[in-house]
């Protein structure tokens, strides 16, 4: 008979959010499994863009994690994001002299390894570079099939397995609308010139009769990252390939153009999507909780997804230290969870719904900002003191 491996916690995925829970369990000394189908260091198309709980969610994990970030080469900081609609207004957040930054650049492949890097040895049983195949529901937890034969039988599972996860489909059963995530194209340059000064993060509302985001991250190491995206449903529904009009934005645009003149591409355009279908749909079940993007936790408007993903696994493995104390993994002792989930996000990320549906009327949204611009200014300084460090 093939052995078994049996433990109570079994987290797949170790993407920010997976480490995260990862982290915070150990934090507790509770032993746990943690799966991952790639081998760290691994990429993951991003825009590479760390804000508000990117930071709340390390100051909580270690003080020391928070400070070897800062000190790490491989990141970048600014105190300025610049957000352009229509190509006339532009809003600025910006950071107090006393405060170290406002957004940080770090490509995925660093910082998840980074992340990654910090996962317990004594706590956490690591599974990399081998994907979980299938889940079955037992009597007594969630027998876990990796690709390699393993099998792992767990009393609760925590599905940080991304925008696609199978625990999200499997155990929860959810299917996700395209009107409740967007599409994103990504690609590292070299060679670009005349960046903003003092690395200021630009984000363009582009309307191609739907809102398309841009942005341009610079990064630590000279290269920038560019993206652009937009609402799933929209992209499909208008027929737009988000690398013709990228490479058209490029050549075009009066901010772009003569930027990337001399730029030289050093990836080709990688396609992913962002979920934000944030409180449609279920998180908890018996034996089982969702975090990160397999709980459809990004910022449907500026797209953070890192930091809230990170947040997310904070308190998923604060509920589950709970469940281990009982010796109960139901739906109900989980609803705690989902609580504390809601208190976090519910106002910021259900904002960002309105804020993205309302996007879509350019002049009516262009004149409303132009009208509270500067109290969005103004009042943006408490919003991300409150949700940062
Ligand atoms: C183009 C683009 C730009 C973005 N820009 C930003 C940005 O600037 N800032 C920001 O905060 N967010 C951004 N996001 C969103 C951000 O990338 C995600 O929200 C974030 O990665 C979520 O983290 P996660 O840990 O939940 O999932 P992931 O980072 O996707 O990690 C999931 C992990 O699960 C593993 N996995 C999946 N399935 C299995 C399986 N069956 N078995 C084992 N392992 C499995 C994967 O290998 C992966 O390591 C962007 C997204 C895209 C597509």
């Amino acid at each position: 008979m093939d052995s078994i491996i049996k433990t109570d916690v079994c987290i797949i995925g170790a993407g920010p959010s997976g480490a995260a829970t990862s982290m915070q369990l150990a934090k507790s000394k509770i032993t746990h499994c943690i799966i991952d189908k790639a081998v760290f260091p691994r990429d993951k198309t991003c825009g590479d863009g760390l804000i508000l709980y990117a930071y709340k969610a390390m100051k909580l994990l270690d003080e020391s994690l928070f400070t070897d970030f800062l000190k790490s080469p491989k990141f970048l900081h600014s105190k300025t994001i610049n957000l352009h609609i229509n190509n006339n207004l532009k809003v600025s957040f910006k950071e107090t002299e006393d405060r170290e930054m406002v957004i940080s650049y770090a490509k995925r492949i660093d910082f998840d390894n980074f992340l990654v890097e910090r996962i317990s040895n004594t706590y956490a049983q690591k599974f990399f570079g081998n994907r979980a195949v299938s889940l079955q529901e037992q009597e007594n937890g969630i027998l876990i099939k990796l690709k390699d034969g393993t099998k792992i039988l767990a009393k609760m599972i925590v599905g940080a397995d991304g925008a696609q996860s199978i625990v999200s489909k499997k155990l929860a059963k959810n299917k996700i609308e395209n009107t409740l995530k967007s599409t994103f194209i990504s690609a590292y340059f070299s060679g670009v010139e005349n960046m903003v000064a003092n690395y200021e993060a630009e984000v363009r509302i582009i309307y191609k009769k739907v809102p398309l985001f841009f942005y341009v991250f610079p990064l630590a190491d000279g290269q920038v990252n560019v993206s652009l995206g937009g609402r799933t449903d929209q992209i499909t529904k208008l027929n737009i390939n988000l690398i013709d009009e990228i490479e058209h934005i490029l050549k075009t645009h009066p901010f772009a153009k003569n930027m990337f003149k001399n730029a030289k591409m050093e990836s080709k355009w990688r396609g992913w999507l962002i979920p934000f279908q944030f409180d449609k749909q279920k998180i908890i079940g018996n034996r089982f909780l969702l975090v990160g993007d397999a709980a459809g936790l990004a910022n449907a408007f500026y797209k953070e997804g890192v930091g809230t993903g990170m947040m997310s696994g904070i308190l998923a493995a604060n509920t589950i230290e709970k469940c281990i104390i009982a010796n109960d993994f139901s739906q109900k002792k989980l609803t705690e969870y989902k609580k504390n989930i809601q208190k976090e996000f519910k106002k910021l990320l259900r904002f960002s719904h309105y804020a993205l549906r309302f996007a879509r009327f350019k002049s009516l949204f262009s004149n409303m900002v132009t009208v509270f611009k500067k109290t969005i200014e103004r009042k943006s300084f408490k919003l991300i003191k409150n949700r940062s460090y």
